[in-house]
């Protein structure tokens, strides 16, 4: 008889093109799926905690229909993984890959303490199509600017899919798990999570629907549409791209498919699935990218910290008397969501109109995003803030009236976002109040707010600051 394998889940909660599921039933004997909170997870902002619990509920849900299960774990995965690997008597744990350096520390971690005990560790890829550590520039260094890099990428081959296994065999007897009850992990949601959930779209099945839908309808007009944040245009899959409800493997080769069927912006779409791709890369070669200014000249300027300053709870509280913004952070409020456009609106008038440092908001949106993702939310806010790499530098700033003008002629983003100008708001506008806490102060009947800083005056502000610079 084959020993058991443990199969550690993380981000990774789908059957499909699972490649340590995969090879876990390949090697026979039992599959154990087991999830481990440990202080990575419990370290997570509000809305990605309560989304990772809704995952995990739904995942547990669709093993359970396979007569398996998803084990659940807390502690330090570095004493309970191998211990619970002695308690099934696993003779292998496997695992898909995770990039940040808190995951690497920890894995290579586990992967020597599993060794010790004579234990196979084996980690595989899936949350990535190419590995970091592949691609290089000709001088055998990583990229920093993106076009080279999606040069580089985008013929080269992507494995295709693995089909998902048709059963999970099962141990003869369960270890013992504990429950997502006890875990409380939407606790710090408080009552926003109920506004937020009907915009939810859970588990992987429901991550194939966006897919097939985005390509049978979105893609041909994706070019035009995706920059419109008015206009359901993109394929909406961050928010299941992040916990691997679907894998970027599947997404790129429906684009592809989409791409020969002569679909216009497939390959727009592909691109774009490579900038999550360059994310990674970016934060595998440079880790600081998550905690510090990608370029160490900008530690020299003078960035604003505090988040209680008054400018930056009125952004964080979609109040700032600027129509995009205010919209954008809302939208985030209520849906757990943001439209990319919105996100590039709202972290350049933080950065430079309030000359706020690009973590405040990396760490707001961190609260608050259901689709947060480590590696991307990292590079768009450098990217905005003109201090990472191929990022858009800091003399350019983006007026968030113009920009309004540009993406949201007819208005129907602000419409629908905000409620202050509209005798009959729209009920997504109103929701924002039930989903925001009372010490907000804030309601639909009130007038809305003058700008807190003016766009002009803003610009001239950040350029003159960005002039005197001392770099
Ligand atoms: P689509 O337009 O359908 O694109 C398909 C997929 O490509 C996306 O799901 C995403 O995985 C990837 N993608 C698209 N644009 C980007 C991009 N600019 N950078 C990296 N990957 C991209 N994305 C996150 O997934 N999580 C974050 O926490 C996050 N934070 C961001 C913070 C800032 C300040 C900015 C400017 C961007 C951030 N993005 C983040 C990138 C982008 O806004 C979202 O990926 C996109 O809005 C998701 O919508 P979609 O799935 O409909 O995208």
């Amino acid at each position: 008889m084959t020993s058991p394998t443990l199969v550690w889940i993380r981000r990774d909660l789908r059957l499909s093109d699972h490649a340590a599921l995969t090879a876990a039933v390949e090697r026979g004997g039992p599959v154990i799926p087991v999830f481990l909170r440990d202080s990575l997870v419990d370290g997570l902002g509000a809305a990605p905690k309560w989304r990772l619990g809704l995952g995990l509920k739904c995942f547990g849900d669709v093993l359970a229909d396979m007569e398996s299960q998803l084990v659940l774990r807390s502690g330090n995965a570095r004493d309970v993984i191998p211990a619970l690997a002695k308690e099934v008597g696993a003779g292998a744990v496997y695992w898909q890959r995770a990039y940040d350096p808190a995951s690497v520390e920890r894995d290579t971690d586990v992967k020597a303490a599993l060794k010790d005990v004579g234990v196979e560790a084996k980690s595989f890829a899936g949350h990535l199509m190419f590995e970091p550590w592949t691609i290089e520039t000709g001088q055998g260094t990583f990229y920093k600017v993106y076009t080279p890099f999606w040069k580089t990428v985008r013929d080269r081959p992507v494995d295709a899919p693995l089909a998902a296994p048709s059963t999970l065999p099962a141990p003869d007897a369960w270890p013992g798990s504990e429950t997502l009850e006890d875990w409380s992990l939407g606790v710090a949601m408080n009552r926003g999570a109920a506004i937020v959930r009907p915009f939810v779209q859970l588990g992987e099945q429901a991550a194939q629907s966006r897919l097939g839908a985005f390509m049978a309808t979105k893609v041909a007009d994706y070019v035009r549409t995706r920059d419109l944040p008015g206009v359901d245009g993109t394929s909406n899959l961050s928010e299941n791209l992040a916990l691997g409800e679907i894998s970027p493997a599947q997404c790129w080769h429906a684009g592809q498919r989409a791409m020969q069927d002569g679909k216009p912006g497939a390959e727009t779409f592909l691109k774009e699935l490579v900038w999550r791709e360059f994310a990674y890369h970016l934060m595998w070669h440079t880790p600081r990218i998550l905690t510090d200014n990608w370029r160490e000249e900008w530690q020299a300027f003078p960035w604003n910290e505090d988040e209680r300053k008054a400018e930056v709870q009125a952004w964080m509280q979609g109040r700032t008397g600027i129509r995009f913004v205010d919209a954008a952070m809302r939208e985030m409020y209520v849906t757990g969501r943001m439209h990319n456009r919105g996100r590039m609106i709202v972290a350049s008038y933080l950065t430079k109109h309030l000359m706020c440092h690009w973590k405040v908001g990396l760490n707001w949106f961190e609260e608050c995003l259901i689709d947060w993702d480590p590696a991307s939310n990292a590079m768009g806010w450098q990217w905005s803030a003109g201090s990472g790499p191929d990022a858009t530098p800091y003399f350019r700033v983006f007026n968030p009236v113009t920009q309004l003008d540009k993406f949201d002629k007819d208005r129907s983003y602000v419409s629908r976002w905000l409620a202050e100008d509209y005798r009959t708001p729209h009920e997504d506008a109103l929701s924002f109040y039930k989903a925001i806490p009372r010490s907000w102060s804030m309601s639909s009947g009130d007038a809305y707010p003058e700008p807190i800083v003016a766009p002009d005056v803003g610009r001239k502000r950040a350029l003159s600051a960005y002039q005197n610079r001392s770099f």
